[in-house]
């Protein structure tokens, strides 16, 4: 846990968050912004500030963040017209929590590349 980082507060509830899937190694919430009719934001329990920062060890946890994507995608109807997962690492590509977390974006079509 990181003091200051808000996704570490979501985690442990003193800040208030719509959470729609929780297991032993994540949680995910809605989106407070959402870019799609679905917007989920997917987190591992463990504090880790960006891509960069992920280790070995953080193998189990990173795949399960995936293992959530897809039971979310089924929750919400999304598996069969298909969703986008997106991680943002840095500056680049617009990161602005530094808490990894996996965007599930669904339900509209959706262009390629990104912006
Ligand atoms: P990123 O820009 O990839 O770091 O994504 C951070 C995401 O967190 C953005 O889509 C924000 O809308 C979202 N967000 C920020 N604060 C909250 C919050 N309190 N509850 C839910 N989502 C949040
Ligand atoms: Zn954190």
């Amino acid at each position: 846990m990181e003091n200051d980082c808000l996704f570490c507060k979501i985690l442990t509830g003193d800040i208030p968050a719509e959470v729609i899937y929780e297991s032993d190694t994540v949680m995910a919430f809605r989106d407070i912004n959402p870019q799609a009719p679905t917007h989920a934001v997917i987190i591992p329990k463990k504090h880790i500030a960006t891509i960069n920062e992920v280790g070995l060890e953080d193998m189990a946890a990173v795949g399960s963040l995936f293992v959530a994507a897809k039971e979310i995608a089924a929750q919400e109807s999304l598996a069969e017209r298909g969703y986008r997962v997106v991680m943002n690492c840095n500056a680049d590509a617009g990161q602005t929590v530094f808490h990894i977390h996996l965007h599930l974006l669904g339900g509209r079509p959706m262009s390629w590349p990104p912006g």
